[in-house]
């Protein structure tokens, strides 16, 4: 079938790499944003990504409407849903985030058979499959691992991914359509199209403008945006990715060897970052006062890493290093006067 491919979440960091590659791959794109405020948003980073990006197609369908989702996905041939809710403070409601995510995966998934759409690519998370606390201080987990939702500790946003990949899941096989794939990325770094800090990101702005005194023990998986917008574009065209979880991720890094990396390669500019680290009796009680170090508590000297081995042999998937998304990331934001 042709037609567009309908891009939710089109206005945010990922999304807006992913439609531009999209877009670069010859495919039309359909972007969808949760409301009009956010149209020129998407316009303006496409504009700054790609040719003719500046002049898609943008509509409005909120994950909380049930009714938005029949018009924007009309004739399209595919989709890729990446809207989802990625807070930089955690809720105390983690309801907050799993009625959105799922609900609205389950409502661009009837939407899709509705119309007759041929595969469905969601972004799901890391944090759905080894969003839990392991028993084991190192762990490596693959694509056929899932967050344990019985473990104490799992955050919101990590409830909210792994409900919404499995409740989309057994949608699809309850139903018997249409193809889907996720695509699972650790901690997303790489260059802002447009001046804003996403969730994700919000590490490197931190450590950049000096506003941590001193570095937390916390690592992830680290992988660049545009490598993620590629995977995604691989999961969407692949003929045998019908089904398949592909997880993306390029290294662990601690924050102190994200911070290390950027003193290594931006000179005086990273003269605000800060190099010592910090205790993790400091860390618990700075986080009472502040919800971003809050978010990160459950992390505290964990090294858990996900394996996509699984997406570079079956896609063909080529990672670059993840010092090189650490290092574009932060002249991107420096590049965009974000810091
Ligand atoms: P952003 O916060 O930059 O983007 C989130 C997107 O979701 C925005 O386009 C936002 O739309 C949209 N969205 C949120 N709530 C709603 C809603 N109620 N209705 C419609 N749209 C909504 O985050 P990312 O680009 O980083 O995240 C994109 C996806 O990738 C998410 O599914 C996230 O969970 C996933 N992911 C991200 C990782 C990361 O490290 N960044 C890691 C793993 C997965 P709008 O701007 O219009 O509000």
């Amino acid at each position: 079938m042709s037609g567009p491919v309908l891009v939710t979440g089109a206005s945010g960091f990922i999304g807006a790499h992913t439609a531009a590659a999209l877009l670069e791959r010859g495919h039309d794109v359909r972007a969808t944003v949760s409301g009009e405020h956010r149209i020129p948003d998407v316009r303006t980073a496409l504009g700054g990504l790609v040719d003719g990006g500046a002049d898609v197609e943008v509509v409005v369908a909120n994950l909380e409407d049930p009714d938005a989702w029949t018009v924007p996905t009309a004739g399209c041939s595919d989709i890729v849903h990446l809207a989802s809710p990625l807070p930089v403070e955690q809720p105390k409601d983690a309801n907050e985030l799993i009625g959105p995510a799922r609900d609205g995966a389950l409502r661009v998934l009837a939407a899709a058979r509705e119309a007759g759409v041929r595969r469905v690519v969601m972004t799901s998370s890391a944090a759905a499959i080894a969003g839990s606390k392991s028993d084991t201080p190192e762990r490596v987990y693959t694509e056929e691992d899932w967050t344990d939702l019985d473990v104490p500790g799992v955050s919101p946003y990590n409830q909210s991914k792994t409900i919404a990949e499995r409740a989309a899941r057994d949608d699809v096989e309850a139903n018997g359509g249409p193809q889907f794939v996720t695509v699972n990325p650790g901690l997303v770094l790489g260059p802002v199209a447009r001046p804003e800090v996403n969730a994700s990101i919000e590490v490197v702005y931190r450590l950049l403008a000096g506003k941590v005194p001193m570095i937390p023990n916390v690592g992830f998986d680290v992988v660049d945006v545009r490598d993620v917008a590629d995977l995604h574009v691989l999961a969407l065209e692949h003929d045998d990715a019908d089904g398949g979880r592909f997880p993306a991720t390029s290294e662990f890094m601690w924050f102190t060897d994200i911070a290390a990396v950027m003193r290594d390669e931006l000179g005086d500019r990273a003269r605000k970052v800060p190099s010592r680290k910090a205790p993790d009796l400091l860390v618990r009680a700075l986080a009472l006062v502040d919800g971003g170090i809050r978010t990160i508590l459950p992390e505290l000297g964990q090294h858990r890493t996900l394996s996509s081995q699984t997406s570079i042999d079956r896609l063909g998937w080529t990672p670059r290093p993840a010092r090189e998304a650490v290092v574009d990331c932060a002249e991107s934001l420096l590049a965009h006067d974000l810091v």
